[in-house]
């Protein structure tokens, strides 16, 4: 028996999909990690890599049910390892939690009565926490015993001020609706401003950091000495940032104008607004990967798409310079973020006044590890952070659960 369990299990379940890591705490290192896709078809898919025994990818295409069959099919891999589920080593399970409305501010062991509230957030998050939901009662029926954490992609962003969380619309219409500026990746920016501050070798209640999360969803938020004060992302992710396929900031008018002129139901509009808008909507691609190649082509729709992208990316930097008053750095994450140099050279281009620019060379190194970006002695550093929201689910959950 071990007397202290420093394994935590961080369970990512999307409506199709359940994305798992099995981390050690004791040392931070992840001793497995592995995604399920495609739950409900004849051609679900499990790949597991088991990064302890160093062992190879295992991937296998087989019918999986539901998640409860596929949260089965990764105990079985994990057991294959010898890093099974019964282990006793397992100190929790920490679920990243979409919805988790006003009430949830902090992580959140799980019982009863967090499920049922997690479930009166559906209204607000219908396509995320029904599956969220379903990871939990899977893994609690699997592990009875151990206890099951909720991170939720909100909680950060419950610091916000109201002059910052309510939309200016009537508030008995508002609060009887729960409609209000919730924000979501809120485990990266937690992660992100923490790691920025110690980039600068500072405390995070020191310092104050605009973070851009730039991945397929993108959000920005102005965060003031560890705290979260604004972010891009409201009720919903629709608002803010250009993202892969959700056009962000629009006019609300615009829907209205659709259902009236164009016909257009509700789930047509938000299925447009979602999946059809954004880069996709803009130019067919919503990888930046290949946005820049069919720039470097010629390709004008693309090169347009860039633009309106940095265009609105460049607006957020300056409302949260203005939001905050003194910015220490702004630090680029996710999947644009780390890896896009083009876009991050171009959100602060011309920005020289505001303290902010990208040095070439050191704009154009690639690397895992957080890095400066701005010249030597620049007024504000710019950097480039990695997110890690699994370590950071599982590093909440273990404070949590071993304290
Ligand atoms: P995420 O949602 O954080 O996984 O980010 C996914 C997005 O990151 C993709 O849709 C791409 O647009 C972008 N991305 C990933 N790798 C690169 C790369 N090497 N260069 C530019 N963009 C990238």
């Amino acid at each position: 028996m071990t007397a202290n369990p420093t394994r935590v299990l961080v369970l990512n379940s999307g409506s199709s999909s359940v994305k798992y890591q099995l981390l050690d705490m004791a040392d931070r290192s992840r001793l497995a990690v592995g995604l399920v896709e495609r739950i409900g078809e004849e051609t679900s898919r499990l790949a597991h890599t088991p990064l302890a025994t160093g062992g190879a990818k295992r991937e296998r295409e087989e019918p999986i049910a539901d998640h409860e069959a596929a949260l089965q099919a990764v105990a079985r891999e994990l057991a294959a390892d010898g890093l099974g589920l019964d282990s006793p080593e397992l100190a929790a399970i920490g679920h990243r939690v979409v919805h988790g409305g006003k009430k949830f501010t902090e992580p959140t062991v799980i019982t009863d009565e967090v499920v049922a509230e997690i479930e009166r957030l559906i209204p607000v998050a219908p396509l995320h926490n029904p599956a969220n939901i379903t990871g939990i009662r899977t893994a609690q029926a699997l592990r009875p015993d151990l206890p099951q954490v909720a991170v939720f992609d909100t909680a950060f962003h419950t610091t916000m001020p109201e002059s910052a969380a309510r939309y200016a619309i009537d508030v008995e219409t508002a609060d009887a609706h729960r409609i209000r500026r919730y924000g979501f990746h809120g485990t990266s920016h937690a992660y992100v401003s923490r790691e920025t501050a110690r980039l600068l070798g500072k405390d995070p209640s020191e310092v104050n950091v605009i973070v851009l999360h730039l991945g397929n969803g993108a959000s920005a938020s102005a965060v003031r000495g560890g705290r979260c004060v604004d972010t891009s992302m409201g009720l919903t992710p629709l608002e803010g940032l250009v993202m892969g396929t959700r056009s962000g900031d629009l006019d609300p008018a615009v829907i209205f104008h659709l259902a009236r002129n164009a016909g257009m139901s509700v789930d047509e509009i938000d299925s447009l607004l979602n999946k059809k808008s954004g880069l996709i909507g803009l130019c067919g691609d919503n990888d930046m990967r290949e946005i820049r190649r069919r720039i470097d082509a010629g390709d004008e729709k693309a090169a347009l798409a860039f633009e309106i992208y940095v265009h609105r990316l460049k607006k957020y930097i300056g409302a949260y310079y203005a939001v905050l008053g003194k910015v220490d750095a702004v630090a680029f994450t996710a999947g644009v973020g780390e890896n896009a140099a083009p876009v991050r050279e171009a959100a602060v281009a011309g920005l020289e006044e505001l303290g902010l620019a990208v040095d070439a060379g050191r704009n154009a190194v690639r690397a895992d590890e957080p890095r400066l970006i701005s010249p030597e002695h620049a007024r504000v550093a710019v950097a480039v952070v990695p997110t890690d929201e699994e370590l950071e689910i599982a590093t909440q959950s273990y404070a949590l659960v071993s304290a």
